[in-house]
């Protein structure tokens, strides 16, 4: 197992993403699920008020630091940990299901988001066993839980958004078995070429969250004053020594 540390009293897994990817391959060659949440202040935010996100995050199997947030809040503790990003830790997993022929399941964003996502994974892997592709717009819960029983994936990305993504994981995750499921926010938007990726020097610099609030200053709102906040409490927290 990896060490854990906490941030506002939600887990997380103090791991690289080779750890990440081998528990993957682990789970699905014991026939075992494996949820992954790839975590970000906003969904820590979440949780604090929020007592069934709260609970999810406290019974996933694997939280990865996405954010850089979560990467600073953790060094406010005095830990060092790199961050592991959603889309480079759901193109490491395409890879892995490549390599191993896995079923492989895309469920989320617009209908020709995820088409041209999968196309684009394609190119890159023509061998690859989709057995599930849908868009994120659906009313009947149920009916998408049936359909994704019977294709019957071994990783499932799922890109509805947070918290949505992570409640409908936890419908679903009875259903199936030796499951890895991610929750991967707008990855497909990225994936499919219709959203651009932060250039090097801003995800170097930690500094993609700034990216996409110039590029989509709709998310202003979302990030502002939340991403302040966070850190002001995990400072306070960590002085009080809570969480
Ligand atoms: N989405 C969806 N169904 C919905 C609402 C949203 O499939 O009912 C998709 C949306 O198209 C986008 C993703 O969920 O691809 C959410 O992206 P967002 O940028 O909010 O996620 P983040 O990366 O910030 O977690």
């Amino acid at each position: 197992m990896s060490i854990r540390a906490t941030v506002l009293n939600c887990p997380i897994d103090l791991c690289d993403i080779n750890f990440a990817l081998q528990k993957s391959k682990e789970a699905i060659d014991n026939n075992e699920n494996l949820h992954i949440i790839t975590i970000n202040p906003e969904m820590i935010m979440n949780a604090q008020k929020n007592k069934s996100f709260f609970e999810i995050v406290n019974s996933s199997d694997l939280n990865i630091v996405d954010g850089v947030g979560v990467k600073i809040a953790l060094k406010i503790k005095g830990i060092k940990q790199e961050q592991i990003r959603g889309v480079d830790f759901s193109r490491s997993l395409v890879k892995l299901a490549n390599e191993n022929n896995y079923r492989l399941a895309f469920l989320g964003a617009k209908e020709e988001v995820i088409q041209k996502a999968k196309e684009n994974f394609l190119i890159e892997y023509p061998n690859l066993n989709f057995s599930y592709v849908r868009n994120g717009y659906f009313q009947n819960d149920d009916e998408i839980i049936e359909e994704i029983k019977k294709a019957q994936p071994q990783i499932l990305l799922v890109g509805l958004g947070s918290p949505r993504q992570e409640e409908f994981i936890i419908k679903l995750k009875e259903s199936l078995k030796g499951c890895v499921f991610v929750g991967v926010g707008g990855s497909f938007d990225v994936f499919s070429g219709i959203t651009k990726e932060a250039p090097q020097i801003y995800r170097k610099l930690g500094l993609e969250w700034l990216y996409r609030t110039i590029s989509q200053p709709e998310r202003f709102k979302r990030i502002f004053p939340l991403l302040p906040l966070f850190l002001i409490k995990c400072i306070i927290s960590t002085i009080l020594k809570k969480g």
